[in-house]
């Protein structure tokens, strides 16, 4: 038998589905990110049924596929005219459908996606199901849709389903593509019963449209060496892969190198020199626009799929936490607790006025801002700014503020090779500074924004000292960030003084 899950995923690669089949073990097992994504999407799924409400639920009975396909029938024969997650099979296919009404012409079709437009797999995963559909005698079938998330729609009061998700007809693609699905099957069926594992090169199908669970058993295993193409600064997929296949996958072996960009060919010679390559004067040119007291900040957000709050989008970023740095002059050392404000919003609270207030009553009235990549944190200030409107000008007036510590590193100022292709700050930071204990994330729980923004949700449904725990780690984290800014920019101060 074929789930629906199965036929999409051998869509991807049918080596990858030959492997799941088999269950061999992964190499890339879903990260908590994606583990997230897969709730946000049962989370838009439940609320997708408020569009057609007062249907009928067909029970999960994961190990009993049949019992399910009868409750269907049942309720069909019984007249119901909406139902939720209505189950069938034919053709060797398992399929279990989001929503189906009945109308005068026959059953409309639902599927519901948490994104926010529809993909490719969304309607390869639709022409399936009509195909199965099509197959069920006592099922007249009238229009096939996609539900995505209508990240326009703008909470106020009450969640107005009809205008949270945008629906889109798919009936033309789906009928358009019946023969291509019957085709499909057929090799997703012979792919399974053979013996041999597929042979299939990699490519960028390895991460689109998901990152494939098995990239680590397939890809070369010198991808993370600071020389491999692979790490090669923008350089796009196609041409490293082509790269790969004439056996050019290292600097050294690579023949050609015209076509490389200025932070490429960097890259390389930092490479080859096995020291920095520095240029002072974009170094000193940024240093110069920067103004004291510097205030070294940083922003934590979260997204919802279906907003929580007045005011607030479907995956829109919401500002939950700040970190803040001072230095009012250039001899001030400081440590990660020395002239350092925090602050988290409390879970169950719109952040967003609590984190404004705050933010303007810690930073200084003049100065830098500094950020790493400020177009986000700029950002932030401008969500906060349009939520709080008495404070809009005084916040907005801020974002003149900003010099950006990514800029001599972007811009050619200062490249390591160690920052393998990345001017991330997680990259740039042990590059610049290798041997301070204190500044590394290994020590942390939370090491990344997207851990540190499911943490923070993850915070709504725990008790009272789970949540303490919770705060004190994206404390921890959120410190680190703007303590490694104010590490790194020393550290380029002192390059273009050598
Ligand atoms: S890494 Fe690429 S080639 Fe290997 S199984 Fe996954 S998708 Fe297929």
């Amino acid at each position: 038998m074929i789930s629906k899950s199965k036929f999409i995923l051998g869509q991807q690669c049918l080596k990858s589905l030959w492997l799941d089949s088999k269950n061999i073990p992964t190499t890339n097992p879903l990260d908590k990110s994606a583990n997230e994504r897969l709730k946000a999407g049962y989370e838009v799924g439940e609320a997708a049924k408020n569009l057609f409400p007062g249907g009928v639920n067909v029970e999960y009975h994961p190990s009993d596929f049949q019992k399910m396909c009868d409750l269907t029938f049942e309720l069909i024969e019984s007249g119901e005219k909406i139902i939720y997650e209505a189950s069938f099979f034919a053709d060797n296919v398992f399929i279990r459908v989001d929503i189906m009404k009945k109308t005068s012409k026959g059953w409309d079709i639902y599927e519901v996606k948490s994104s926010t437009k529809v993909h490719k797999y969304h309607e390869e995963d639709a022409a399936l199901q009509w195909h199965v559909l099509k197959q069920i005698n006592y099922l007249t079938l009238n229009n096939i849709f996609i539900v995505v998330v209508n990240n326009k729609y703008l909470k106020i009061g009450d969640i107005i389903h009809d205008e949270l998700f945008n629906i889109i007809s798919v009936t033309k693609y789906v009928k358009a593509n019946q023969s291509n699905i019957k085709e499909q099957l057929k090799v997703t069926e012979k792919v399974l019963l053979q013996k041999k594992e597929p042979s299939i090169k990699i490519g960028s199908h390895c991460k689109k449209p998901h990152q494939c669970e098995y990239f680590d058993k397939c890809w070369p295993a010198n991808i993370k060496s600071i020389d491999s193409i692979f790490n090669l600064y923008r350089l796009n997929l196609e041409k490293k892969l082509s790269l790969f296949e004439k056996g050019e996958d290292t600097f050294k072996k690579i023949k050609d190198r015209v076509d490389l960009t200025t932070t490429q060919k960097n890259q390389i010679k930092a490479h080859e020199q096995n020291q920095p390559i520095l240029n002072k004067s974009k170094i000193n040119d940024f240093i110069s626009s920067v103004k004291y007291p510097i205030s070294y900040l940083d922003f934590e957000t979260f997204t919802d799929a279906i907003p929580l709050f007045d005011g607030q989008k479907p995956y829109m970023q919401m500002p939950f936490q700040y970190s803040l740095h001072i230095q009012n002059n250039i001899n001030e050392n400081l440590g990660l607790s020395k002239n350092h404000f925090e602050f988290i919003a409390k879970v169950k609270d719109d952040p967003r006025r609590f984190i404004a207030e705050s933010l303007l009553k810690n930073l200084p009235s003049d100065g830098s801002i500094m950020a790493y990549n400020q177009s986000f944190e700029k950002n932030c200030i401008e969500t906060l700014a349009k939520h709080c409107p008495d404070l809009s000008d005084e916040l907005l007036a801020l974002n003149d503020r900003f010099v950006d510590l990514i800029v001599p590193f972007r811009g050619g100022g200062y490249y390591d090779s160690n920052f393998k292709g990345s001017f991330s700050i997680k990259s740039v930071l042990p590059a610049l500074c290798p041997d301070d204990e204190t500044l590394s994330y290994k020590k942390l729980k939370i090491k990344d924004g997207s851990t540190a923004l499911n943490s923070y949700k993850e915070m709504r449904l725990k008790s009272d000292k789970e949540r303490a725990d919770l705060r004190k780690e994206l404390f921890e984290y959120c410190r680190l960030d703007t303590f490694a800014m104010y590490s790194i920019y020393m550290e380029l101060i002192k390059s273009a003084r050598i």
